[in-house]
């Protein structure tokens, strides 16, 4: 076995590692990211249903236009029983992009900057010396050992390398599994708007989407707690009172499956010599189940600290606690929150969520919620609109509604 040394390890090439290797490299340390499939981005499962605000707030704004898929100003909320909540914005909010180039883009950044990509190249375990994290062990057609002062865990969902570093991962009552599916000819679509169909018949859980694209196509997907996902997804394109007429001439092209966690971030994301960053470490939006803008902003955070601790050449967990330090500065009250609302969200029966829905319809909440100005960071939009009278009587029938449901 050879051994190779660098200043920061990345295991796994997605948007979170990438994003930390770029910013990285851009400070002039030496990186290295290991990414165990042939090409980047490949295979995908994301919807790269992105806000423009989070783009800007990464940095990543404009994009390269190929990138781009479609650029939304709002969403549609569909009740079970077909009542909907239109709610649109007077600028572009969000964008569909098309996250093989997106993962791509962020890659050639990185790469332009001086982080190294090693592809087919999938990270083994770690290396552990004196409680440690010292390296990787790596097959990429034969083993070979890479050493680091620091390597970052950026393995999605279904990070193995966690538990070797002494953390645990994810309560797996907070997964949830997810199907998405490119299709052709779906009709009566408003294209500049994401549609949300929200209750358990369906998506037991969580939701199901339909994001149309420029190009007469949509990516349509659901996730579910129980139930096999692809069976849903067939009841949903099918059965769903609103939906089915949009897919009767409708065809799949492509299906996709893969799990997202709702539990917010995993209890430590750090240990010595080690940082947890993306998907892995839980940073995900528990009611959206995006994870991309939050994991990414947590992933700069990653590469933030990690600079500073090669800098004082101090690697220990005294010091990369200031990770999650600062990482729940960021996000810790958001997640919190954002937990809440998916546990109320789950609580409610689908009679319930018709009645809610029927009720923001009856009182305009479509207005209230223009001023929804940040879909990342959705508790603090929130609390900047409590003032408004429609959203207060909102969320004093939800309150309402909760008790009485929890009697
Ligand atoms: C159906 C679906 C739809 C979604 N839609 C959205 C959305 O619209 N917006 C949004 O923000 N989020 C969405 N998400 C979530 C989003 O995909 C993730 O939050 C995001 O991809 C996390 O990025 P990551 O870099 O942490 O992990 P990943 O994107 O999962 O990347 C991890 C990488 O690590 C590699 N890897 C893993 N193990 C190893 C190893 N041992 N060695 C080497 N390489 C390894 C993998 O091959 C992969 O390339 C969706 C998820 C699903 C399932």
């Amino acid at each position: 076995m050879r051994e190779n040394s660098s200043d920061v390890i990345v295991v796994g090439g997605g948007p979170c590692g990438s994003f930390t290797a770029l910013n990285l490299a851009k400070l002039g340390f030496n990186v290295k990211v290991f990414e165990e499939h042939a090409e980047i981005g490949v295979p995908f499962h994301c919807a790269g249903h992105l806000s423009i605000k989070g783009l800007k707030l990464l940095g990543l704004h404009p994009l390269p236009p190929e990138i781009v898929e479609n650029v939304f100003y709002g969403a549609v909320f569909h009740s079970p029983r077909g009542k909907s909540l239109h709610v649109r914005f007077s600028s572009p909010v969000t964008y569909s992009v098309n996250r093989v180039l997106f993962d791509k883009y962020i890659t050639k950044v990185a790469e332009v900057a001086g982080a190294h990509y090693f592809l087919s190249s999938a990270v083994k375990s770690l290396m552990i010396q004196n409680g440690f994290v010292k390296g990787v062990i790596v097959r990429r057609g034969k083993t070979e050992k890479f050493s680091a002062k620091v390597v970052v865990d950026a393995e999605g969902i279904s990070s193995g390398i966690l538990r070797q570093a002494g953390l645990s991962a994810f309560n797996r009552h907070t997964i949830v599994k997810a199907v998405q599916a490119e299709v052709e000819n779906v009709e009566e679509l408003e294209t500049d708007m994401v549609e949300v169909f929200l209750g358990r018949d369906y998506a037991p859980g969580f939701y199901a989407w339909i994001m149309p694209k420029l190009d007469g196509e949509a990516k349509v997907g659901l996730a579910s707690k129980t139930g096999n996902p692809r069976e849903l997804l067939q009841r949903f394109m099918l059965k769903h009172p609103t939906a089915s007429k949009k897919f009767r001439r409708a065809k799949i092209l492509h299906t996709s499956f893969h799990s997202i966690t709702l539990g917010g971030p995993i209890p430590k994301i750090f240990s010595n010599g080690f940082l947890v960053v993306g998907d892995a470490a839980g940073h995900v939006k528990p009611t959206t189940g995006g994870g991309v803008i939050f994991g990414m902003a947590c992933a700069r955070i990653a590469a933030e600290v990690a600079s500073e601790a090669l800098r004082r050449n101090d690697f220990s967990s005294n010091f990369l606690c200031e990770y999650q330090k600062r990482c729940n500065r960021t996000l810790g009250s958001e997640a919190k929150f954002m937990l809440r609302i998916r546990g109320a969200l789950d609580a409610l029966p689908d009679n319930k969520l018709d009645n809610a829905i029927n009720f923001c319809v009856k009182i305009g909440l479509d207005k209230a919620l223009q001023n929804f100005e940040d879909i990342d960071f959705q508790r603090r939009s929130l609390l900047r609109m409590l003032w408004n009278p429609r959203m207060s009587a909102f969320l004093f029938y939800s309150l309402f509604s909760y008790l009485l449901a929890n009697r």
